[in-house]
């Protein structure tokens, strides 16, 4: 259970993260920007790295979204809120559901990152079913694949997520 923000409160921290991006701009970097807000009410930044760390998962969200676990020491970030200056793609999605966010909220959308040259409505054709030549995946049944899954089963140790 996520505690709805007030819109005063979205407004601002919606705000904070387009003042991210903007700056993350004129650092060189990508015109994104993020926040995680956690159930503690501490804020927690991410902007765009994909160019300068040449990590192209280093989306402000998903660069919000470490920062916020790392400072919180937990991969489980239930009840969070995460604010983007821009819609969400799908791999910050999957981040975000990863995380345990509770609540998402944006500024500029996808047609607007399309606008600007980030264009990731290939992506959501792949994701509906439309474009499976975009990237082959395909299982191949060989004999160790349950090994990994029954090392866990079997290790008493185990930290479940
Ligand atoms: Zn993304």
């Amino acid at each position: 259970m996520v505690t709805a923000p007030s819109a005063s409160d979205i407004n601002r921290f919606l705000d904070q993260a387009i003042g991210l991006a903007a700056a993350n701009v004129a650092a060189g970097g990508g015109p994104f920007g993020a926040l995680v807000v956690t159930p503690d009410g501490r804020i927690h930044e991410g902007v765009n790295h994909v160019t300068r760390d040449n990590d192209p998962t280093a989306h402000a969200e998903v660069v919000a979204i470490r920062t916020a676990a790392a400072a919180s020491a937990t991969f489980d970030l239930s009840g969070a809120v995460l604010y983007a200056s821009c819609e969400p793609c799908p791999l910050c999605l999957a981040a975000a559901l990863w995380a345990r966010i509770g609540q998402v909220h944006f500024a500029a959308d996808r047609q607007a990152a399309a606008g600007a040259g980030f264009d990731d409505a290939l992506f959501y054709e792949y994701f509906d079913g439309s474009r499976p030549d975009l990237m082959p995946v395909r299982q191949t049944a060989v004999p160790a694949a349950d090994v990994p899954f029954q090392a866990w089963h079997d290790n008493p140790d185990r930290v479940e997520y």
